[in-house]
């Protein structure tokens, strides 16, 4: 069956709507920037909506309800949504999946030095990145400090207008002979990417050595109440300034930071948050990880026993938990595991093969496998979900398409979906496909946005 761009098919409402639903995601964009800060805005939208703590739940001895709806938070930077369903929990569960975790520049434990007087931070990348895209933008300064008095101050730096933006130097074409000669990937090494942060030497009464540094920590004690030894127990994230745009002469696209995977995270948790108000008869999570981009390792990525630890608690509070419970609960799951995926991109064409390379436009894609050399790593899922997939989304006019990530042996990538399907659940990866995955700044279509949103909404009330 011949498909067609959505913005063919799409009526003059649906186009408003899908505009209206664009404007929230770009503000949360603008100031969503880390996991935490992620973490934070979907609890404080999930309590709105009537969503309780989980563990102030099991302080109280709350016993759950069909319709209740729980959250638990682990760390501030994973997060889950709980909408209890009528059917017991072991009849297993609708979950969707995304993470909140994006490519970056940390600052090391030890980052600020100066050198040549100016203030410098060093910073260790996170995720896949390519480093020459991450010079001579503004940069801004995004993350916590954790202080010895069990106090956290939460850091911004470089996104209202009258703050100053940060950045890493390049060296001038005139300038450039040797730099120019090397491989694009030798040309820009990790410990290269240090941030400028001053040239001011101020004088300190003291002694007269590395007065821009010493600058640099008043500045911070004023705002922050920090020392330097207290970066140790900081995580400050370097990511590009400024908010999240609409991206064409036609308004059709979305310019953003951390679009992978924020924005299938942002669609997901709209799509639960909407069924509020009704119980619904599985029940639905939406599951927010942290460390895809390294691997999904550590205390809050999907590695960790945190998912099947809080529904072991609320089966607990719902009543009829046992171990065996729990495992038939996982296995009787379906999830739809959302990332995002490679747009065909005319620039590049030759990375995709046309007849399977996810298109703009044309709704999310499901990923039946990912991984890379022969489907390596991949989850790969059965025929059987598919078609289910493919029912219900054509009963209710949800556009959707299937595609592949890139040309055979081109390269590949991986997603959360194998982890989940350890526990012998279906899963399939259904993501919006991007341009400049990984770079500072990502594109993805408007329709495929707002088409992801009405698809999760009807795997939750319709699988
Ligand atoms: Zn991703």
């Amino acid at each position: 069956m011949a498909k067609k761009s959505l913005w063919l098919t799409y009526s003059p409402e649906a186009i408003q709507k899908m505009n209206e639903f664009c404007e929230g995601y770009k503000a949360f964009m603008s100031t969503c920037k880390t996991e935490r800060e992620c973490t934070d805005a979907f609890i404080e939208m999930a309590e709105k909506a009537g969503y309780r703590n989980l563990y102030a739940l099991i302080r109280e001895g709350v016993t759950l309800v069909p319709g209740d709806k729980v959250y638990a938070n682990n760390r501030e930077k994973m997060l889950m949504l709980v909408q209890l369903g009528k059917e017991p929990l072991a009849e297993g569960l609708r979950i969707l999946g995304a993470h909140i975790d994006s490519p970056r520049l940390d600052l090391k434990p030890h980052p600020l030095y100066e050198d040549s007087e100016f203030a410098m931070f060093k910073t260790h990348y996170y995720g896949g990145i390519k480093k020459f895209q991450w010079v001579t933008l503004p940069l801004a300064l995004h993350g916590v400090v954790a202080l010895k008095d069990g106090s956290v101050k939460k850091v911004v730096i470089g996104e209202d207008p009258s703050d100053p933006v940060l950045g890493i130097s390049d060296i001038l074409p005139h300038l450039g002979k040797d730099q120019m000669s090397k491989p694009i990937g030798e040309a820009f090494t990790g410990e290269d990417l240090n941030v400028n942060i001053g040239n001011a030497a101020m004088p300190d009464g003291e002694d007269e050595k590395e007065l821009v540094k010493k600058n640099i920590l008043r500045i911070l004690k004023d705002k922050y109440g920090m020392e330097e030894d207290d970066f140790e127990s900081a995580e400050i994230e370097v990511v590009p300034a400024g908010a999240a745009r609409d991206f064409g002469l036609d308004r059709s696209m979305v310019f953003a930071y951390g679009h992978d995977d924020r924005i299938c995270a942002y669609t997901s948790v709209l799509a639960q948050l909407d069924l509020a108000d009704m119980v619904p008869e599985k029940t639905y999570v939406t599951l927010l990880v942290d460390k895809e981009e390294i691997g999904s390792v550590g205390a809050t990525g999907m590695h960790s026993k945190f998912f099947e630890n809080e529904m072991a608690e609320i089966m607990e509070l719902a009543g009829g938990y046992s171990e065996l419970n729990i495992r038939r609960m996982l296995k009787n799951s379906a999830m739809l595991s959302s990332d995002v995926s490679a747009g065909f991109d005319p620039n590049y064409a030759g990375v995709h093969e046309k007849n399977n390379a996810p298109l703009f436009s044309y709704g999310p894609v499901l990923h039946k496998y990912t991984g890379s050399r022969g489907k390596g790593g991949s989850n790969d899922a059965t025929a059987e979900y598919i078609a289910q997939l493919r029912r219900i989304f054509d009963d209710a006019e949800v556009r959707f398409q299937l595609g592949e990530l890139g040309k055979v042996d081109q390269g590949g990538g991986g997603t959360i979906a194998y982890i989940l399907a350890q526990y012998s659940m279906d899963v399939i990866d259904l993501g919006i496909p991007l341009h400049n995955m990984h770079a500072p700044w990502e594109v993805a279509a408007k329709p495929d946005i707002f088409e992801a949103y009405r698809a999760y909404k009807v795997f939750l009330e319709k699988l």
